[in-house]
């Protein structure tokens, strides 16, 4: 039988369609596991950490917000409702963001951005789902929640994918330099999900410094990076690809310090299709909170299956 054969055509399918739904599992669960092991040591400086656990390298709860170990924060628990938004809308739809975000806070959270509080309670007092673009919201807010938008949105075009983006961040986040690099961000993970190289994902960088020169992040090691999220993509891309493996550039990440629980959801929601679900350390994936977990694979799993790529029945 010919190439052409149908019944190998499917099969060749079916084996993409499992391959692509792991690798988007691996990139929730990078994200959450980023989250919790970067919580333990978020608002510290390198020194800090150094002093008080010599290299941060297992999941163990405590830091400022005092975690139970495995328990994640906000860049998981946002990324969580913005992803049951878009399931249950069937689409990007800014009013059903905003509430599921309203709804997030409602069950108080163990912490919240002040960006992101500022934009929620501006839709609660008038409906309103876009804050006015700002230049001081140039923050990780948006990014650290984006993961669900790269998963629902694989396979359209960018316009489109930029305008999702743009659609989830502005509820809180309205900032051109920001979108810009979420939509990096994005279009990594997306890269990263059809089996994408590092030198692939490079070029998306690289590419993202040419239009926006502040993101360069070849000079300076990037320590301590703040909340701005050009310290925040400066210290993801520089452990991404100063590495060679998930464990390694996760840890790296996260031993920088400052914002360390995002610059790891970040990192990890790249890594973890990059290098696949099998690269992520088992006392990691066995550390992380149990219903987090499921949520993150279920979730997964049903946001790329309803992709423009995967809903299609190709
Ligand atoms: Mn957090
Ligand atoms: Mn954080």
């Amino acid at each position: 039988m010919s190439a052409s054969d149908p019944r190998i055509d499917q099969r060749r399918a079916g084996v993409t369609r499992e391959i692509l739904v792991e690798r988007a599992v691996a990139a929730y669960l990078g994200l959450a596991i980023g989250d919790a092991l970067g919580a333990t040591v978020e608002f510290l400086t390198p020194r800090e950490i150094r002093d008080q656990y010599g290299e941060h390298r297992d999941i163990i709860g405590g830091g400022w917000l005092r975690l139970r170990k495995g328990r994640v924060t906000d860049d998981t628990e946002m990324s969580l409702a913005l992803g049951q938004s878009l399931l249950d809308k069937g689409g990007v739809d800014a009013g059903a963001i905003a509430e599921a975000f309203s709804e997030w806070m409602r069950t108080k959270p163990v912490d919240i951005g002040h960006t992101v509080r500022r934009g929620i309670s501006l839709y609660r007092r008038g409906g309103e789902t876009q804050v006015p673009e700002n230049d001081y919201d140039a923050g990780n807010g948006a990014c650290m929640r984006t993961l669900p938008i790269a998963l629902f949105t694989l396979g359209a075009d960018v316009a489109q994918i930029a305008a999702a983006n743009r659609t989830q961040a502005h509820v809180t986040h309205h900032n051109a330099l920001a979108d810009a690099g979420t939509l990096t961000v994005i279009r990594m993970v997306q890269t990263a999900v059809l089996g994408g190289t590092p030198a692939s994902l490079r070029a998306l960088a690289e590419e993202l410094v040419a239009n926006h020169p502040s993101y360069r992040f070849d000079r300076k090691r990037e320590e301590n990076p703040g909340g701005y999220i050009v310290e925040t993509l400066r210290a993801v891309f520089q452990a991404l690809f100063g590495t060679e493996g998930l464990e390694s550039a996760m840890i790296d990440v996260v031993n920088r310090g400052g914002d360390a629980d995002t610059t790891g959801a970040i990192l990890g929601m790249i890594a973890g299709p990059l290098y696949g679900l099998a690269s992520v350390p088992k006392r990691w994936l066995k550390t992380l909170d149990g219903a987090t977990s499921r949520t993150c694979r279920q979730q997964a799993t049903s946001l790329i299956l309803k992709s423009p790529l995967l809903s299609s029945g190709t």
